[in-house]
């Protein structure tokens, strides 16, 4: 397994560490492993930004820690939150200049559900696959995140939370929400494209002894990398699976999604059949509905008939394009509508999903080409 290096920077990044791999390093460093614990729930559960803060070590060890390791290596360049404080976005400089964003999406109380705090994180600086409705995909690659850059996105909000928990306006008598509940990896890059940092960065959030976030509230979106979906369930950690579809036949995908030409629709059907065969577990399909694009009834049939032989192992999720993408619309509220009734004739279960914070333009990579138009 390739990880990237945590100690690349002249400190070493505590962050890129499972325990077991703490452990290890305060080993190497003639300090007693049983510490490794105590560090863990410091950087986790009391969410410390500094080793002073931790006062169950000894001082000589803090000082070294102080001296010799790091929590993390990116500093916050721009937070912007909705009107409505619902999503909050940030734009994050990596230790190499490079610049990320990341999203946290509050979601109130709804009937028995709980309130949810969400992070979208990114797992690239820039992406590869050049999506056509995406502005990270228009940017070229510019390299994978480590485990700790991935790790560090969470952990900022966790921190806002932990300060100041947060209630829907409008709900004064909801329980406030003061901790990250779920985790998406649909931020910038295409998370299995940089595999083995990010299961690092999922198992570290999974421990028990640190953030504690469970499996089932960590969710994998991809655009389809055959070879990798089929790895993934064979992880112990089971994660959801989300693919970004967003056409249903490989003429209409291949124009807006180029990852199609390599792996078409049958491949890509085929190794989700086999995620759900190995994991017993639902996929979800993204689909952004694009008005005149991929909207019509005619394109809601086929997606009906490629997704029926999953049964109740697929579901849809419907998200009218974001206001703020300059070439193409959403469609209305009854065209969405019909859309979905097609699917539900089909069998197909479904949602729609209501595109959040236009006003700071949290679609992906956007907060990133302002920043740099500015700058330049
Ligand atoms: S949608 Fe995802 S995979 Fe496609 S270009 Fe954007 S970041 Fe990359």
């Amino acid at each position: 397994m390739t990880i990237t290096p945590a100690n690349t920077q002249k400190k070493t990044d505590l962050l890129a560490f499972t325990l077991p791999q703490l452990q290890q390093w305060l080993v190497e460093c003639d300090e007693a492993p049983f510490r490794a614990k105590q560090i863990y729930s410091w950087l986790y559960q009391h969410l410390a930004t500094d080793f002073s803060a931790m006062t169950n070590l000894p001082q000589a060890l803090r000082q070294r820690l102080a001296e010799e390791a790091t929590i993390g290596l990116v500093i916050v360049r721009s937070e912007l939150h909705s009107k409505d404080d619902r999503t909050r976005k940030i734009l994050l400089e990596l230790a190499d200049g490079k610049l990320i964003e990341s999203v946290l999406m509050l979601y109130p109380p709804l009937g028995e559900n709980s309130p949810r705090a969400t992070v979208c994180v990114s797992t690239q600086a820039g992406c590869a696959f050049g999506c056509t409705f995406c502005a990270t995909g228009q940017m070229g690659f510019d390299r994978h995140l480590s485990a700790s850059e991935i790790v560090a996105q969470v952990l900022f909000f966790a921190r806002e939370l932990r300060a100041v928990p947060w209630t829907a306006a409008g709900l004064p008598r909801s329980a406030p929400i003061d901790h990250i509940t779920n985790i998406v990896l649909m931020g910038m890059g295409e998370p299995l494209h940089n595999y083995d940092n990010v299961l690092q960065a999922l198992r570290i959030l999974n421990s028990a002894d640190g953030f504690n976030l469970g499996a089932r509230h960590m969710t994998v979106s991809t655009v389809g990398l055959v070879p990798a979906i089929r790895k993934l369930s064979q992880e112990p950690l089971q994660v959801n699976l989300a693919i970004s579809l967003h056409a249903p036949t490989d003429e209409l995908r291949s124009q807006t999604m180029p990852v199609n030409r390599k792996y078409p629709l049958q491949e890509l059907l085929s190794a989700c059949q086999d995620y759900i065969a190995a994991t017993k577990r639902q996929v979800t399909f993204e689909y952004v509905l694009l008005a005149g694009v991929n909207d019509t009834a005619e394109y809601a049939h086929r997606l009906g008939e490629l997704l029926a032989p999953l049964k109740q192992y697929a579901h849809v999720n419907c998200i009218p394009v974001n206001a703020t993408s300059a070439s193409y619309k959403a469609p209305g509220p009854k065209a969405i509508r019909a859309f979905r009734d097609i699917l539900f004739e089909h069998g197909v279960s479904n949602s729609v999903r209501a595109e959040r914070g236009d006003d700071i333009a949290a679609a992906c990579g956007q907060l990133r080409t302002r920043f740099e138009k500015k700058r330049a």
